[in-house]
């Protein structure tokens, strides 16, 4: 604990060692995996006008009603992003992205902030990849897009990702409406028999009650009618699309009738990636099409679907799945003994990373016995060790610290070249 012990405020945390390699990692594959489909990167705010989240997410949501972070440091009302689609949207439309011609793709990362029960897997600030394609109804691109995800997890070497995939339907009275008060009719005779939670969602977000982790709430909602059994004619063919695009490409799924997700903004598919490793908070990430968000903040009637990829769920399925845990931060550790040796073993570094190999040396004057236990802590796969005598006769040793590595001794300007062979 630091000496006047101030802590990290509760639900954040810091990054560092293995863990801030798997972070980086994360980041990383997005903008590899993202821009090869076509999608180019936004960075808004992490602070938005407090209504854009109302209007967006929904007033009726956990999220708006209790978990924002909210501040009025002047006449006006700021609240920390919950999640990246509102900003995204609200900086397309004041930027008029979307009347450049054509679909828009794009893709952010960064920190998003719920004030929600902290557990593991759930933080009060935790980190979101994720992309919007705005301007296409197109059900092939919604299959695309869930595709991409899944081919972002495989980019990290996660294995084992569940696809959960649902349609919730489209705002025309035939289809959510008509499907709401279906399952109005259904609960109501039972609802004493729901949690109060479900009891309070009851009038405010009746699909919330599909979606109910308890577990006597979950069996009542086995029998309640299915959504994508009672899509209007549109939407059913909409999803017959998506799943017909999902299988051209042998993606793997399960239609799952309570999948309804928390946000209001969501019309049509709605996903779910999952994985095993995470425990209760199993959602690694999700999304889905929402095709009224834009017309909804002010712009036009324009299609539109995304996704949002949780950053700490997917570095935990790392973790339990060994992801990077053999990953060599350092490539080459300098082992200069003496403070002439110390001199010149800063001008080999120096000519290392010019040459873009990650090299690092002591500034302790440690002993050469510290000096080699630090290469091995920091993983460097070469040492090159400097001593007075190698010093005097023009000469270096370059040690290869792998597993039955040898080593040898080489002039002195010779080192930097030794070193690139040496290497992977
Ligand atoms: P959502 O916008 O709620 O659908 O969140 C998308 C993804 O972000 C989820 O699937 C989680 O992986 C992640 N996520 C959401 N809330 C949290 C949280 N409080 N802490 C950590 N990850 C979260």
């Amino acid at each position: 604990m630091a000496k006047d012990g101030i802590r990290a405020i509760e639900g954040t945390r810091d990054y560092f060692g293995v863990d801030g390699i798997r972070f980086e990692k994360a980041f990383g594959a997005a903008a590899e995996i993202f821009s090869r489909y076509g999608y180019e990167k936004i960075t808004s705010p992490v602070f938005e006008a407090t209504g854009l989240f109302a209007r967006s997410i929904g007033e009726a949501t956990d999220i708006v009603e209790k978990e924002m972070y909210t501040f009025t440091p002047g006449s006006d009302s700021i609240t920390l992003r919950p999640e990246g689609t509102a900003g995204v949207i609200r900086a397309l439309l004041q930027h008029s992205m979307h009347k450049q011609g054509g679909l828009v793709k794009l893709w952010y990362g960064g920190p998003m902030f719920r004030r929600e029960r902290p557990q593991k897997g759930r933080q009060r600030q935790f980190h979101q990849v994720g992309i919007e394609a705005v301007g296409s109804g197109d059900p092939l691109l919604d299959a695309e897009v869930i595709r991409m995800g899944l081919a972002y997890y495989e980019r990290l070497g996660i294995g084992g990702v569940r696809l959960r995939l649902n349609s919730i339907g489209c705002a025309k009275d035939e289809c959510r409406p008509a499907y709401r008060k279906l399952l109005k009719d259904a609960i109501a005779p039972k609802l004493g028999e729901f949690c109060k939670t479900c009891q309070g969602r009851f009038e405010k977000n009746i699909l919330r009650i599909l979606d109910c982790k308890n577990e006597s709430c979950k069996k009542l909602a086995a029998d309640l009618p299915k959504s994508h059994e009672k899509l209007c004619g549109e939407c059913d063919q909409h999803f017959t699309a998506v799943k017909e695009g999902l299988d051209a490409h042998g993606a793997q799924y399960d239609v799952d009738p309570t999948l309804v997700r928390g946000l209001d903004y969501y019309t049509r598919t709605v996903f779910e990636y999952t994985h095993s490793a995470l425990g209760a908070q199993d959602a690694i990430g999700g999304g889905g099409r929402y095709d009224g968000l834009v017309e909804e903040l002010g712009g036009p009637a324009t299609q539109a679907v995304g996704f949002a990829l949780g950053v700490e769920r997917i570095m935990i399925a790392m973790e339990a799945l060994g992801c990077c845990a053999c990953e060599t931060p350092l490539q080459v550790y300098g082992i200069g003994l003496g403070e002439d040796c110390h001199k010149a073993m800063a001008g080999m570094i120096a000519r290392l990373r010019n040459a873009g190999i990650s090299a690092d040396m002591d500034y302790e004057g440690k002993s050469f016995k510290a000096q080699m236990r630090a290469a091995n802590r920091r993983g460097a796969l070469v040492a090159l060790i400097l001593g007075d005598n190698e010093l005097e006769k023009g000469e270096i040793t370059v040690k290869d610290m792998r597993e039955g590595g040898g080593q040898e001794t080489v002039p002195l300007n010779a080192g930097v070249e030794a070193v690139l062979q040496m290497l992977p």
